[in-house]
């Protein structure tokens, strides 16, 4: 069984019902909605289309935040020279200058996604019609829609323009599993769109800006999980740092018990190709060693020539990759309390040869505990809810089912056997070492039972 989620971005590639039923079947866990290049409109009718064709798989929007994108005539910026926008023009129509914005003369600006690079020279006026003027250090050539970054500016204000907000309506409202925030900066960003959600979705903080990077540990206290969201990154710092960072944010998110994601070009050369390079093979099989949760295909599966292809060659290369990774303790030493009873679940599993651990999970939170102890024995999970069976499949190593809660736990636990052996997961001869709650159904795991399938 695989361990490593894959996350599959749907597009117009994908979005036949078809072929999006191919891509779960292929081993896609979730799939992602880039709200960029949709109205808020479509993301509602998308989200409806994917219920209909796959009930069970779970959903994850990504929401734009504050990207900011050239809008203006093509233009060729010459090293050396001096050239003036509007802040409009540089995307930035809700920015105000000075203290207001976080924008300063000396402050880089990368244009074309970072193809470009200048300084700020002199500030005018207000946004949107005041003046930013750039001296190029990197010239060539400027397009319109191009993406433009701010790596030495921290920008205030609201990480969430009126579209995101919209959008977040739509999330909360059809009932998506995760939403990605873009560019988040700090911490209260990732307040501010959960008090927004509530708690209906899980919050994922998408890290691509040096500041979040900075962060990380407040940024994973207050997030459900985070992205290395490499595309970014990779623009606003030198891009030779990426996997040092992505590594971080993998041990940093694993220590805080939340779920990781790696993102962008994972298997870039097949959204032309059906193979995959082999330094794109490296690359899944390094974001697996680093402790990922999930790995994420992009343009691959939204706009590539064979999404579902993607798919198996993402999952062949994570299964292979897990055969020779063991994974740190990290978590159960940094969280003894916390992680005391699920914990032991695993090393007893380990032990003795158990061939899976059973977690009888309510909101999901013990289940994810077990995964955050990253154990070589999988991990069942069972739960009355549809909405925490579909979050736990972000979970690493996690198999999430519905099964009947009673207010007995043995009962419960059951009806958890009877749903595993349904699903092939649990045979005749099987040790399986369950968790659960024998105090109450809502608190977190307190118990270990040893089962023996006869
Ligand atoms: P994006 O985010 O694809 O929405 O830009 C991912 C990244 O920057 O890597
Ligand atoms: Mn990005």
């Amino acid at each position: 069984m695989r361990r490593t989620k894959v996350i599959a971005t749907v597009g117009p590639a994908s979005i036949d019902a078809a072929i999006l039923g191919a891509l779960v079947d292929a081993g896609a866990d979730v799939l992602r909605i880039n709200c960029s290049h949709i109205s808020t409109e479509e993301l509602s009718a998308r989200i409806k289309h994917i219920r209909q064709v796959r009930p069970f798989v779970a959903i994850m929007i990504d929401i734009q935040g504050p990207k900011l994108r050239y809008a203006g005539m093509p233009i060729t910026l010459r090293e050396g020279t001096e050239v003036s926008f509007t802040f409009a023009q540089l995307g930035m129509a809700r920015l105000n200058p000075g203290a207001n914005s976080g924008l300063a003369v000396g402050q880089r600006v990368l244009l074309h996604d970072g193809r470009l690079e200048t300084v700020i020279t002199s500030l005018h006026g207000d946004a949107p019609d005041g003046v930013i003027t750039l001296r190029v250090q990197r010239g060539g050539d400027l397009l319109n829609n191009k993406g433009v970054n701010l790596p030495d500016t921290e920008v205030s204000g609201s990480v969430l323009s009126d579209k995101d907000r919209a959008d977040l309506e739509v999330a909360k409202r059809d009932g998506v599993d995760f939403v990605a925030v873009s560019f988040v900066q700090r911490a209260s960003d990732v307040e501010e769109v959960r008090g927004i959600l509530g708690p209906t979705a899980h919050v994922i903080a998408k890290i691509e800006r040096p500041q979040a990077l900075e962060r990380i540990d407040d940024i994973c206290r207050v997030s459900d999980g985070v992205m290395a969201a490499r595309g970014d990154l990779g623009v606003e710092l030198p891009f030779q740092i990426v996997p040092a960072a992505q590594h971080k944010i993998a041990r940093t998110a694993l220590r805080n018990g939340v779920i990781s994601i790696c993102a962008t070009e994972m298997l870039e050369s097949m959204t032309a190709s059906s193979r995959a390079t082999r330094a794109e093979v490296a690359d899944v099989t390094g974001a697996v060693r680093d402790g990922f949760d999930a790995v994420m295909l992009s343009g691959e599966t939204a706009v590539g020539v064979n999404p579902v292809r993607a798919v198996e060659v993402m999952a062949a290369i994570c299964v292979a990759a897990e055969r020779d990774v063991t994974l740190p303790l990290i978590f159960a030493d940094a969280n003894p309390e916390a992680a005391a009873v699920t914990a032991a679940a695993c090393s007893l599993a380990r032990r003795i040869g158990a061939d899976s651990l059973l977690s009888m999970t309510y909101t999901g939170h013990s289940a994810r505990l077990m995964s955050s102890c990253r154990p070589g024995t999988p991990i069942l999970a069972a739960t009355p809810s549809e909405g925490v069976a579909r979050k736990l499949r972000m979970a690493w190593g996690v198999f999430p089912m519905v099964s009947q809660r009673d207010p007995d736990v043995e009962v419960s636990i059951s009806a958890g056997l009877a749903e595993a052996r349904g699903h092939g997961h649990v045979k005749r001869g099987n040790k399986v070492v369950v968790c659960a709650s024998r105090l109450s159904t809502r608190s977190d795991a307190d118990t270990i039972w040893l089962h023996v399938e006869p």
